[in-house]
């Protein structure tokens, strides 16, 4: 009896092992809670009001509101927070983006808070919440959301591309085909984009935006894709000037392009006043 007991007792306590190493219980998933804003172009906040600009004029004020000329971070210090709520894995992409702005900046600096009054708080957004940033420092605490994901083989919004891309909005960039000569680059095809979402193609002005003397870059980080925001995903809703066959690559969602670099520099460094 005895032992029969003591040979039954390992192999009941390897199966569990076993057992045990096969399944592993479903993660509990953990969301930030917040009110969600309206959007402008997609995923920057705090610009456009609920049911959109009623003037060209509404858009503008806004835009030199919270542009690029007037949200830099005093000092080159952006302060951030990462939420409790993501996982080690989500929080190793996090981390290496943050690294990929620090290592390749000489005067501006990605910061873990302390008690900082004005920081970057990056959520783990619920499904349907969407990846968005404010653009620039707005003052206080500024979310900067990342939708996390359903299934765990689709990181959708937490990608080191994409979040790398939500930080420069937040270190002050809007999208590179907002640049005020934007049509001399690329054309935008509105018949195949739902009208309420035209707002996402505007370009801006010289007293909005400046480009720091970079050329037009299309391998931007900051750059839409060929077929972003179409109604047929067939069909291109914006394409390097008269590319007909779409030979010309436009936009990326891998990292930093050379020229993205060389501008997020020239913004902190001062140097916009001598380039332009
Ligand atoms: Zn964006």
């Amino acid at each position: 009896m005895f032992r029969t007991c003591s040979l039954f007792l390992p192999a009941v306590v390897t199966l569990l092992v076993l057992c045990v190493g096969v399944y592993s219980a479903p993660v509990e998933q953990k969301y930030d809670t917040l009110v969600a804003p309206s959007l402008f172009e997609g995923d920057i906040a705090g610009i456009a009001p609920r049911g959109g600009f009623k003037s060209s004029d509404e858009l503008s004020a806004a835009i030199s509101r919270n542009g690029i000329r007037s949200g830099k971070w005093p000092g080159g210090r952006m302060y951030y927070r990462i939420s409790d709520n993501f996982n080690s894995t989500e929080r190793q992409v996090i981390v290496g983006a943050i690294a990929e702005i620090n290592g390749n900046v000489s005067h501006f600096s990605l910061i873990r808070r302390t008690n900082e009054i004005h920081y970057v708080d990056i959520l783990r957004g619920a499904p349907q919440t969407g990846c968005y940033s404010y653009i620039g420092t707005v003052g206080g605490r500024q979310v900067l959301n990342l939708e996390a994901p359903v299934a765990p083989r689709d990181p959708h919004c937490i990608r080191h591309g994409i979040v790398v891309h939500e930080l420069m909005h937040a270190v002050g960039f809007y999208h590179e085909q907002s640049r005020t000569e934007r049509d001399n680059f690329v054309e935008v095809n509105f018949p195949n984009i739902a009208q309420s979402k035209w707002h996402n193609f505007q370009s801006y002005e010289t007293h909005q935006v400046t480009n720091f003397s970079q050329p037009y870059d299309y391998d931007s980080l900051m750059h839409y894709g060929r077929f972003d925001f179409a109604n047929d995903r067939t069909v291109w809703t914006i394409r390097a000037k008269g590319d007909v066959q779409g030979k010309i690559k436009i936009g990326q969602r891998y990292g930093l392009s050379p020229i993205d670099i060389l501008k997020m520099n020239a913004m902190y460094t001062g140097l916009e006043k001598k380039l332009n």
